[in-house]
């Protein structure tokens, strides 16, 4: 069996919250809806899978802690506080202040929800906003409006110096103006970290259906092109650092822990639908609760597939996740972990890409151009290895 537990240095902590109010029209997320009995069971049980990490791993460090889903904030502070009480159990937290980060939307907190994971131990939350415009909400089925999350906003900013808010933009019918609106409110708040994503239909999906019988139409490349342009002007006028190419932070307030998925380092995942890698080999953990419920009962991992990543597949990986990053990948780093120079397995494709504008390199890194930043995943795509 390919050994999944071999942790060689500390890691980031995945805990994954698979429960909403509500399904978004635009979610292909596991998540079920919330129900009391159901949640308080599966904490029972992720409270014992992570005993029974903690009893078979040889390296018990951990450098951050992320809750996310789902929507983790449905979770009682009573029951955040049980989880962290055993993780720090059962592992070591490398300082006292470790990044410790809860996904949250807006209609399920309120002032003593904040206050109480506060004083649970979370010091970041990341909220779901999406959007300032009540229609655009409307349209991807959140059951938020943008009153609740200004409100929200206020509390957690007297509450919390580390939060992020999450914008989404290319959403059919949006305009040039109306995502300026949004942005623009979401720059007048001033958070420490926005991130921006653009709306991705996936299949399966309430959108993607509407999609097909050409109820709604995506916006063009262009409006696409054109409000990350403007977003990435905007974000850098008001001192937000663009650090990877959906995330911009002020400085010193980028996500710790989500920098650990981007550097290629390696993480546990906890939960059902979770994954951990560890440097490499990735498992994937059964998504159905029922079936992961049966398996911790029995004392068992609940995973469902173990991967033993090839060095090309280790390579792919590093390149696409380093380039996603404004400091893009180390040459001298790289040689390092690989054995082998960047220039002997890519220099062609390096070469055809500088030529065409799309990634730069100096002495010690290679990064994306702003314009390779544009077409991000057909740049990135270059860097597969057959
Ligand atoms: S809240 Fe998040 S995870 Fe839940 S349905 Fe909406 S997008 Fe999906």
């Amino acid at each position: 069996m390919i050994n999944f537990l071999n942790y060689k240095e500390p890691f980031g902590l995945y805990i994954h919250i698979p429960f909403c109010k509500n399904k978004c029209n635009y979610c292909d997320f596991y998540s079920l809806k919330t129900c009391k009995n159901l949640m308080d069971k599966y904490i029972d049980n992720l409270k014992e899978e992570i005993k029974l990490y903690s009893n078979n791993l040889d390296v018990h460090k951990i450098k951050t802690i992320y809750f996310g889903g789902g929507t983790p904030s449905t979770l009682s502070s009573k029951s955040i506080k049980e989880i962290l009480k055993t993780i720090t159990r059962n592992f070591v937290v490398i300082n006292k202040e470790i990044e410790t980060t809860i996904e949250a939307n807006p209609e399920s907190l309120d002032k003593n929800k904040i206050i109480s994971y506060k004083q649970a131990g979370i010091n970041r939350i990341s909220l779901g906003v999406q959007s300032f415009i009540d229609k655009e909400l409307d349209f991807l089925g959140r059951i938020h409006d943008v009153e609740d999350s200004l409100n929200t906003i206020e509390i957690i900013k007297n509450y919390f110096d580390n939060y992020s808010l999450d914008l989404i933009f290319a959403i059919p019918g949006q305009t040039f103006k109306k995502f300026k609106q949004s942005l623009q409110q979401a720059i007048k708040i001033n958070p420490p970290h926005i991130s921006l994503y653009n709306l991705q239909i996936e299949e399966e999906t309430p959108l993607y259906k509407k999609l097909n019988k050409n109820e709604i139409e995506r916006i063009s490349e262009d409006l696409d092109y054109k409000m990350y342009n403007y977003a990435i002007k905007q974000l850098t006028t008001n001192n937000y650092n663009q650090y990877e190419i959906s995330n911009f932070a002020k400085k010193g307030y980028e996500s710790k822990h989500n920098l650990t998925y981007w550097n290629y380092k390696p993480y546990l995942g906890l939960g059902p639908s979770a994954h951990g890698f560890n440097g490499s080999n990735r498992y994937y953990n059964i998504q159905d609760i029922k079936s992961y419920n049966k398996e911790i009962s029995n004392c068992n991992f609940p995973v469902e597939k173990i991967v033993k990543l090839s060095k090309k597949e280790l390579i792919t990986e590093r390149m696409i996740m380093g380039l996603r990053l404004n400091k893009g990948i180390n040459i001298k780093e790289f040689k390092n972990r690989f054995g082998i120079s960047i220039f002997d397995l890519y220099g062609n494709k390096i070469n055809k890409l500088k030529k065409e504008n799309l990634i730069k390199e100096d002495n010690e890194k290679i990064t994306m151009t702003k314009k390779g930043l544009n077409l991000g995943n057909l740049v990135l795509a270059e860097f597969l290895l057959e």
